[in-house]
């Protein structure tokens, strides 16, 4: 192999890049559902982004619906992000220490999800600020978030059982892999081998969206569960969007047995809207006889919370937030132990802060109007091709199902043509837009997604759908 002075040459082909990568890396990826195996074909490997575009090493450009898997909801390299990493990288990599910008960011994220419901328009509207979370823990990802917040919730009730739900993923901490989204999903893996019996014996999967069994399970072993774990809206088995009412009744469920609700939004968090899920989800319009509509007050308030891939802006960085008599039970106040060399990274921390300062309602509107834009598309452009489908979305979250009604659960979406999603993907990646190489991801837009990213995604869809109808 050729090496300059500059260091090896750059591999000039994706098929090279990858050939090279798999002998030092397994299956050529740092991550399973970068590798194509669910569409086939050989990844793209990236050298840079910005906007709504990705360049590959053969110096293609795509669209990019992928967006990290989340956090790039400004687009990629934002100038003024860009800038305020390269400014904490000038001051220092990594101190392992306190900085005042971690207290920044957690008031500022404790700002933000606290909530008062009174649009103007709606009479009678409350003007009660209602707090989610009072203190904030950084972590570097949202594994090491949702896997603190079980641990917190185990350490707070005494208890050891948690409920998830199947198709549900909350990162590759063991107790969390059962039935899980996202990768094993794609690769159709009931669980990951490594994970002892006895660990996995400690999370009952149960159904998505179905109540009886959420309470029949608390019927069987109601004094055991410390908490139910759940995505806000899930997003890792494509998108599905929960029943009216399903997070409240969780919250008042557990809450009714001793138990907790962990809200995971570290898909959904400040990139469906500025305090998440929870916030479009919690506080309902209630229209009285005489038609006047009155915004309620937040139908549930989970116990904790996760974030992660928005909160870093595209570098490593999470959290877990709630209310601080339990945010208080963590080292060094309280007896359950979490730590993290890299925990609140001034670089990290940096990113994060610059990327919510700039998502503004501007930006919330401009994701959304995105997405309609592209999801209506998609479901034009597949209904004229004859292709059964329904596109499901939570927020500016999207994704196809295969089907023609919603699939509400795991058994629904994995009840689809999920074949018809290789040729999609690959029509659409040779005509310049890059999908989320999985039926089972939901697709993120940013706010860089102009009308003419948009146009060039719209205008591949009608050969793509015809791709999927063969
Ligand atoms: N929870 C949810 C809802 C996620 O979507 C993810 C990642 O996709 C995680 C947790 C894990 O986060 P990370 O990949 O940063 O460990």
């Amino acid at each position: 192999r050729a090496e300059s002075a500059e260091g090896p040459a750059a591999e000039s082909t994706n098929d090279a890049a990858f050939d090279r990568a798999r002998q030092v890396i397994p299956g050529g990826v740092n991550s399973p559902v970068r590798a194509f195996r669910s569409v086939g074909g050989t990844p793209r490997f990236l050298v840079s982004a910005r906007g709504p575009y990705v360049t590959d090493v053969e110096g293609r450009e795509y669209v990019d619906l992928v967006a990290s898997w989340g956090p790039a909801i400004l687009g990629h390299a934002h100038p003024e992000v860009v800038a305020a990493v390269q400014d904490a990288a000038s001051r220092g990599l990594s101190f392992g220490a306190s900085t005042p910008a971690e207290t920044e960011l957690a008031e500022l994220v404790v700002d933000r999800l606290a909530v008062t419901p009174g649009a103007g328009h709606l009479r009678g509207a409350s003007l009660v600020t209602t707090r989610l979370i009072d203190e904030l823990r950084l972590v570097s990802t949202g594994t090491e978030a949702t896997m603190t917040a079980i641990r917190l919730a185990r350490g707070a009730t005494g208890r050891d059982l948690v409920i998830k739900f199947s198709g549900l993923y909350h990162g590759h901490s063991d107790g969390l892999l059962a039935d899980a989204g996202s990768g094993l999903a794609t690769l159709a893996l009931p669980a990951s081998a490594g994970v002892p019996a006895p660990i996995a014996g400690q999370t009952i999967v149960l159904p998505y969206n179905d109540r009886a069994a959420v309470e029949a399970a608390f019927a069987e072993h109601g004094e055991q569960i410390a908490a139910i774990i759940t995505e806000a809206a899930p997003a890792n088995m494509g998108v599905v969007t929960p029943r009216p009412g399903f997070n409240a009744f969780l919250a008042e469920t557990a809450h009714a047995h001793g138990a907790l609700l962990i809200l995971d939004e570290v898909l959904t968090g400040f990139r469906v809207g500025p305090a998440g899920f929870w916030a479009l989800d919690a506080f309902a319009i209630r229209e009285e006889d005489d038609g006047s509509r009155h915004l309620v007050s937040p139908t549930y308030l989970p116990d904790l919370v996760t974030y992660g891939k928005v909160i870093g802006g595209g570098m490593p960085l999470a959290a877990l937030g709630g209310r601080r008599e339990l945010m208080e039970k963590l080292a060094p106040v309280g007896p359950v132990y979490q730590a993290g060399t890299l925990s609140g990274n001034p670089v990290a921390v940096a990113a994060g802060l610059a990327t919510l300062r700039l998502a503004d309602a501007n930006v919330y509107h401009r994701l959304d109007v995105v997405a309609e834009a592209i999801s209506d598309a998609v479901d034009d452009a597949l209904t004229a091709s004859g292709v059964p489908h329904f596109i499901s979305r939570a927020g500016n979250l999207f994704s196809i199902q295969f089907r023609e009604t919603p699939a509400l659960d795991y058994a629904g979406v994995q009840a689809q043509d999920a074949f018809r999603y290789g040729p999609f993907f690959h029509a659409m990646l040779e005509q310049g837009v890059s999908l989320p190489p999985s039926v089972f991801e939901a697709w993120f837009v940013t706010a860089a997604h102009d009308d003419t990213a948009v146009n060039r995604v719209l205008d591949a869809l009608p050969v793509a759908a015809h791709a999927a109808a063969a």
